[in-house]
Parts: structure tokens; sequence; C-alpha cells
């Protein structure tokens, strides 16, 4: 049985008709960029998410840039981010010039550990005579960037103290988080609705996938937005006077009319795939295998929370990872490894000084994780043979 390790044609075909529909009008209306249907997707984006601000952008890369290029950090400052990540979230960074800073993560979650994060903070860091925090190169730390892995969000709560007692800006990777909830300050929040802004990718294999690339920005602040508006458009404002250098960071009108059609098909898809997510576990426990090696953590499960987890990725962690994986492979059973390296051992980082070793958790998680497959419509009988392999494997 071939079992892909992510397979979204079913969704497709469920929504051909109505998909369609919106490419015609779009086609028929000849207005490409920036129109009515980005602003519509914008406004449900907002309400789903319980931002006032909601700004759409070429990509989730773009989003982080803009976001960077916005709150005007560059070279002098320092931006922390998690270790373990996709390349664009310590890419960004360092593209506009700032010292990407990494902390450790959490081994159970796979997210940033605040712990570590006081930890650097309090221990390395130190504030000058004005008050900015000086990292021990003497960058000045400007913000964290959380990111929200695989769909779970970060520990809030711990990140927004910490960023309160240091003044640093919170910017929410939330690319694979779309809808995930976790407990903000006691009442439940949506991913990227807890920082200062945050940034969503709609890449296509993300819960909600565009037909291209496509990404969003959401932010509390009217000035910030006012300014994300306008970095997307080169930081012109009338046009061709521009006040600041931007990008070309628009989100295009098919694309907006696209994800505005899924979108309310989003959390039914998140529940889908907890669904999936349950019956691993199931098949997982009665085959024995919870000793051989682990499933994902749910440390938001029993807060009576919808979204808890979305499950972006389906991640199991055993040291026996690339035997798994070849085998898994010989039975055509799609994985994949998110990722094989963390950020400070990427060669293009190699000038940040970082060593093998400075990352524990992040390093052992680079070797360790593999992705199984994971999407809505992912059949049981799929799943069977997915566990029994792993079983097949173990004994
Ligand atoms: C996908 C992703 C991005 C970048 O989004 P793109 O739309 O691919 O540019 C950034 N951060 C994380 C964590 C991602 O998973």
């Amino acid at each position: 049985m071939r079992v892909p390790l992510l397979d979204l044609s079913e969704q497709y075909r469920a929504l051909a008709e109505p998909i369609r529909a919106q490419l015609e009008e779009v086609l028929g209306s000849q207005s490409f960029i920036l129109g009515p249907k980005v602003e519509a997707f914008e406004e449900a984006i907002g309400r789903y998410c319980g931002a006032p601000n909601a700004i759409g952008v070429s990509s989730g890369t773009d989003a982080l840039l803009a976001i960077l290029m916005a709150l005007e950090i560059g070279p002098g400052d320092a931006v922390i981010t998690s270790a373990y990540s996709f390349f664009a979230t310590g890419g960004c960074i360092a593209r506009v010039g700032a010292t990407p800073i990494f902390i450790d993560i959490d081994p159970e979650t796979y997210n940033i550990s605040p712990a570590a994060l006081e930890r650097y903070l309090t221990t390395s860091c130190r504030p000058n005579k004005d008050g900015a925090l000086l990292s021990p190169q003497g960058t000045t730390v400007r913000a964290i960037v959380p990111v929200h892995l695989f769909g779970l969000c970060c520990e809030m709560d711990a990140i927004h103290r910490i960023s309160e007692q240091f003044q640093l800006d919170v910017i929410e990777d939330a690319a694979q988080a779309i809808g995930a909830e976790c407990s903000f300050g006691g009442v439940t929040a949506k991913a990227g609705a807890m920082g200062e802004v945050s940034c969503f990718s709609f890449y296509p294999s993300k819960n909600l996938g565009a037909a291209g690339d496509a990404g969003m920005v959401i932010c509390r602040d009217d000035a910030l937005a006012q300014r994300l508006r306008s970095c997307r458009q080169h930081g012109m404002e009338p046009r061709y006077y521009h006040h600041f250098i931007g990008g070309n960071f628009r989100l295009d009108e098919i694309q907006a009319a696209i994800l505005g059609v899924k979108l309310p098909f989003l959390d039914g898809w998140s529940a889908a795939r907890r669904v999936v997510a349950d019956f691993y576990r199931e098949e997982f426990k009665r085959l024995g295998l919870t000793n051989q090696f682990s499933i994902p953590a749910e440390p938001y499960r029993n807060l009576g929370l919808t979204n808890h987890h979305i499950y972006h990725q389906y991640a199991v962690r055993t040291p026996q990872r690339d035997g798994l994986r070849e085998h898994l492979t010989r039975k055509e059973i799609g994985t994949a490894i998110y990722y094989p390296l963390a950020l400070h051992e990427q060669e293009c980082f190699s000038y940040l000084g970082y060593r093998a070793g400075d990352f524990p958790e992040a390093e052992r998680a680079a070797r360790e994780t593999l992705a199984l497959p994971m999407y809505p419509e992912l059949p049981r009988e799929s799943q069977r043979y997915v566990a029994e392999a792993i079983a097949e494997f173990f004994a």
C-alpha cells in the first residue's frame, strides 16, 4: 500500500467548484493585486484569529521580513528565536542585517524553552545605561520570535512574562499553527493573537494552503499595521513617494480568493487531523509501541480548548530514526525530516560562531524526529498499515 506524507487532492475535489467560480470571477474582474478578494480575506483572517489588523502578503517568509523591516530592526540589533525551526525564521533576521540569537528547545514540545530563554537573558545579557538590553556581542536585543512548531503553541504565558520583564517585542511565527489555541492570561487565545505582531504562511502544504505562495501578518497596533501596509508596497504613500524602504510583498487576488473559500473548512480539517493523531496513538498502544518511540506531546489537551493542537506535522522521535525511515520508505510510506539540521548548525550561519553541542535538545530533535503521514482525509486503513510497518521495524 502506498501512503503519501500529504495528499490534499480529496480536499481539492470537494471544493473544486467554488474555487473555480472564484478564479473565473478574478479573471473576469482583471483585478489581480490587492483588490477586494484580498481585503475580504484579510478581514476574515482578522476575525478568525481575533486580531484587529490583518495584512495580506506574498509568503510567510515575506511576512516575517516585512515585520522586521516595519519594526526597524536592523544592523546592531539582535532577535532571539528557536534553534529548531524552518530556515526562514532565522534567515529573515539575518536578511535585515540583525543578528539571530538561538535558544534551545523543550524536548517534549520542540518549541523554544522559556527556561532557557530566561536563563540566557538573565545570565548572558545586561542592560545599558539607556535601558536597552545588550547581548554579549554588544548588539541590542529587540525581539523574541517564538515558533509554534508542528501546530502546537509555545508556552505563551511564560514568554509574555519574560518579554515584559526585558521589554522585548514578541513576533509570533505562526506559519505552522493557524487556528491553534492555548491558554493565555487565563483566556483562550489563537496562535498569532498573543504577540505584538505575527506571521502566517499559506504555502500549499500548510494547514491552510494556497495554490502557490501567500502569507499574512496580523497585529494589534494600528500604526504598525499602517506601516506594514506601506512596507508591502515599497514603503510607498501616496503613490511614488517613499518614506522608507519596503519591498514587493503583495498578496494577489487569486490566492486570496482561493484561501477565502478554504478558510471556513479549516477548523473541520484541524479536528480531522486530531482524529488521525488519536487513532495513531491507539494503534501504537495496541501494538505495544509507545515504549519504543515517543509520540507528540499534547500539553494543552486537558484545558478544554478545541484546537489544543492542529497537527501541522505528526512527528515521532526515536534514536533509530534513519533506520525507521528507510524501512518505511521500502514500505512505500511517505515520511519527512523536519529538520535535519538545527539552525545554528546551518553552514550559512557559521559566521555566528555557534558550535555543535550548544543546543543539545535542538540537535537531538534534528537527529531523532520523523514526520509520519498526516492530513485530514488520511484513511484509517492507511494508518493501520503505517502502525504495522513501524511495529515490524521494532520487532
Ligand atoms: C513555512 C514556514 C515559514 C515560511 O513560510 P513561506 O510561506 O514558505 O515563506 C516560516 N516559518 C515557519 C516555521 C514555516 O513553517
